[in-house]
């Protein structure tokens, strides 16, 4: 709907407002005088599903760039040969939780960087809001926002269930009722292709149809151990052989959590993780040159961020925290919600109220506050407070103080927090030093099905490019 710009804009002479004017305290600019507030929440719906239209398309063409490198991938790729054994389309996708993109500026990974070389690099890929371990793991396998798949925290409460989600607990959080979207591996198995999942957050869910193949969370399996596993998978007759295989892979952001993200000890996990990418691809090559048959991607969840005792938000220094429903603590992300709706709209005003009056590091929102570039509005299951603190800073309680050197969950644009995306394979063009332009990792979901031949529904994901590689600029 077009509105004029007219002279009537502003307050007109008896003191109604009118036109355009934001009337305040709403967040509607098209309420008339008399609307009923049902038929305004309805305006504010359509409105927000309007501004849902536009972010995306805004999104679509800020990242399209320049349409002379946009490649296709083909939709139904054809059987490769090594020699002596035919392939069917086959993608391996390892993630490397917490491999922050400027990591691989460092001089020690030659082998990860080799994929990029032989195929197709991102100057970064951007992580989901809040930029955690869980939410982003099954954005990336589902190509949904954790507000449209459910996982929104690595620990969460539902109001509608009454139950909480932690993701440490298996019996709590591997319940399909958690979980929605559709993840590749499933997706696979409903094309009558196979999957197989080694580790990778939400594989354990326990939604009707599992991945064929799955190796459960467990800590002590060595990163040389799944890249066994993955060879083991390849080995396979045809008709047993996954096609589809995501693997995660935790070193490198154990390490940096432990030592940060320049702590010696995550500099030789960087090593390590990268020599056996190294043993990946000796394996393949040994197996008639299976580098050039098998889709490789390579991703990350998140980056990491240094932090320090200096830069310790202490909130209960401002609020009584004895009536918090959950928290997630030590995390630059904090969600409040309290059982009382009234007490919680008391700590979310002195919050604000602190906040504005000493200048402190972090940003206070109620859900619906929450900036639209987040993607972080529309789940229940997002708490109705939610504390953001700035770059570098975390939020913490006297009692826990800070554990750790590292930490994420930051803006999924902060510079910190870029996660890496390069590929080779049959699939991929070779772009050579030229870099893709950064996208969201909501695309990931419809690349993978491209490269092995998945069809993906309309509107399935949130992806904008169609499981299209990002271009150049
Ligand atoms: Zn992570």
């Amino acid at each position: 709907m077009m509105l004029p710009v007219s002279k009537t804009l502003g307050r007109e002479a008896n003191g109604t407002r009118s036109g355009l004017e934001r009337p305040k305290g709403r967040t509607s600019f098209l309420r008339t005088p008399g609307t009923p507030d049902l038929e305004d929440s309805l305006i504010n719906t359509k409105r927000r599903k309007d501004n849902k239209v536009w972010w995306r398309r805004e999104r679509a063409s800020k990242m399209a760039c320049d349409p002379r490198i946009t490649q296709p991938i083909p939709l139904a790729p054809r059987v490769l040969s090594n020699g002596t054994h035919e392939f069917d389309p086959t993608v391996i996708v390892l993630s490397f939780d917490g491999l922050r993109a400027d990591y691989l500026k460092r001089g020690l990974t030659p082998n990860i960087l080799s994929i990029g070389a032989n195929g197709v690099a991102a100057e970064y890929m951007q992580p989901s809001f809040p930029t955690l371990t869980f939410p982003n793991h099954y954005s990336m396998s589902t190509g949904l926002y954790p507000s449209s798949h459910g996982i929104v925290a690595n620990m969460f409460y539902d109001p509608v269930l009454n139950e909480d989600f932690n993701y440490k607990i298996p019996e709590k959080s591997w319940d399909p009722k958690w979980w929605g979207g559709e993840p590749i591996w499933e997706t696979a198995v409903h094309q009558k292709q196979r999957s197989g999942v080694i580790m990778w957050p939400g594989g354990e869910s326990l939604r009707p149809v599992r991945p064929t193949y799955h190796v459960r969370y467990r800590t002590g399996v060595s990163v040389l151990e799944k890249m066994e596993t993955l060879l083991a998978w390849l080995d396979k007759p045809r008709e047993e052989r996954p096609t589809v295989m995501t693997v995660y892979i935790s070193e490198v952001d154990s390490t940096g959590h432990d030592f940060g993200p320049y702590g010696k000890k995550t500099q030789k996990a960087l090593g390590e993780v990268d020599s056996a990418v190294g043993v990946l691809l000796d394996g393949l090559r040994a197996r008639g040159g299976l580098d050039k048959v098998v889709n490789l991607v390579l991703v990350s969840d998140h980056g990491m961020s240094y932090v320090s005792t200096a830069k310790c938000i202490y909130y209960d220094d401002y609020i009584d925290t004895s009536d918090l429903i959950l928290e997630e603590s030590l995390q630059p992300h904090l969600s409040i919600r309290t059982k009382d709706p009234q007490r919680m709209l008391e700590i979310y005003h002195t919050l604000k109220e602190v906040q504005e009056r000493d200048h402190l590091p972090f940003k206070v929102y109620r859900r619906d506050e929450i900036p639209e570039r987040y993607n972080y509005r529309d789940n229940e299951r997002i708490a109705p407070v939610v504390v953001l603190a700035d770059p570098g800073f975390v939020m913490t309680r006297r009692d826990m103080g800070l554990a750790v050197a590292g930490a994420h969950g930051w803006d999924n644009e902060m510079e910190d927090m870029r996660a890496i995306f390069m590929a080779s394979g049959p699939s991929f063009p070779n772009f050579g030093p030229e870099k893709l332009r950064p996208f969201e990792n909501v695309e990931l979901y419809e690349i993978i099905a491209r490269t092995v031949g998945l069809q993906v529904k309309e509107g399935a994901t949130d992806g904008v490019h169609n499981g299209y590689v990002a271009q150049p600029c």
